[in-house]
């Protein structure tokens, strides 16, 4: 449920309703809004008497919230979420670009490919050390030495970075180099790993999984805000559908029903989601039309010799000008990159 508190309550109050719902072993999470003060009430509610609540001081009303995710809901919160990373906002009413390699492969070819995205205006540097792969044969990532480098490249180019966690183990290693912790569309339900990302104070990136519904989707970030971690962007990128002319179906769809849903920033991977580089552009211009707050497209300065989905790979100069196109298609919808 929602409790909303009267205009003009005191931290005293409110610090004696956070520890009535504390009392009965419910969790609660504060939002201090502009206007209004409200307090998402988490657990059993059975637990909470509506009398006991309303008698209170401070206490306006308690609201159900009919969804089944709870923090993550438009319900809860109005505003949109914007997560600060390093000075980059997500989720204001710029356009974000993340844009690298899909692994980390060498300093020099890591470094290169980072100044190359920065100066055809990404912000944040891609790049993965630990690569979940379906074939155990295939490259599996460069581990802590790619998280090196990736740490080296945001040194020489100042672009934050965010790279793939894969186990929970691995988060100390991870939260030291990384300014966004991406959970991948195979781990989308790695409730474990969803759990301990919610503990760190970092934002995480949650992409879809292959399979998963709006809802379990959804479901998926409230574990992770559930644990007090509020910096959460949904990244949609692709679905399995029965089309194999590209590698996912790309559900367009997902964002202006995300937008409505939730207040967390909506990213799109159009990469993962067509497979090919000549598709990009195209699904790219259209994520934008339909409201994402940024977009992480995979780049390589040399994609046939690329460890990992070479075919995807945009060349840095054809990366540039799709930024320009981009920057055309912002503006007809009132926003900018
Ligand atoms: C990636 O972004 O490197 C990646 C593996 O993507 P996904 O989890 O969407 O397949
Ligand atoms: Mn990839």
């Amino acid at each position: 449920m929602i409790i909303v508190l009267k205009p003009g309550t005191s931290e005293e109050e409110r610090e004696r309703i956070v520890g009535t719902i504390e009392d009965a072993g419910l969790s609660p999470h504060v939002l201090i809004g502009k206007e209004r003060t409200v307090i998402a009430v988490i657990g059993d509610e059975r637990k909470l008497q509506q009398q006991t609540l309303s008698a209170i001081p401070g206490v306006e009303k308690a609201l159900p919230i009919l969804s089944p995710y709870k923090l993550v809901s438009r319900e809860f919160k109005k505003e949109d979420t914007i997560i600060d990373v390093d000075g980059v906002k997500i989720g204001g009413g710029q356009i974000v670009m993340m844009a690298g390699p899909c692994s980390v492969e060498t300093q020099d070819l890591l470094s290169g490919i980072a100044s190359e995205v920065k100066a055809a205006g990404a912000s944040i540097l891609r790049g993965g050390a630990f690569k979940p792969r379906t074939s155990p044969y295939s490259f599996q990532g460069l581990g802590e030495e790619g998280l090196e480098f990736l740490a080296a490249a945001k040194k020489q180019t100042g672009l934050p970075v965010i790279t793939e966690i894969m186990d929970p183990r691995d988060m100390p290693m991870i939260i030291k180099h990384a300014d966004i912790i991406q959970i991948g569309a195979r781990n989308m339900q790695n409730f474990r790993l969803l759990s301990e990302a919610g503990k760190q104070n970092k934002p995480v990136m949650l992409k879809r999984g292959l399979s998963a519904t709006i809802k379990e989707f959804l479901l998926s970030a409230e574990y992770i805000l559930s644990e007090g971690n509020d910096q959460v962007m949904l990244c949609e990128r692709g679905i399995r559908t029965f089309e194999t002319a590209t590698r996912n179906t790309l559900d367009l769809s997902a964002i202006p029903v995300l937008k409505k849903l939730t207040h967390l920033p909506i990213i799109v991977d159009p990469s993962h989601a067509v497979g090919k580089t000549s598709l990009i552009p195209a699904m790219a211009k259209a994520a934008v039309a339909a409201g994402a707050d940024g977009l992480m497209i995979e780049v390589h300065s040399n994609p046939m010799e690329a460890f990992c989905d070479g075919d995807q790979a945009m060349l840095p100069h054809d990366f540039k000008s799709l930024v320009v196109d981009l920057k055309r298609v912002a503006a007809a919808v009132d926003r900018s990159i």
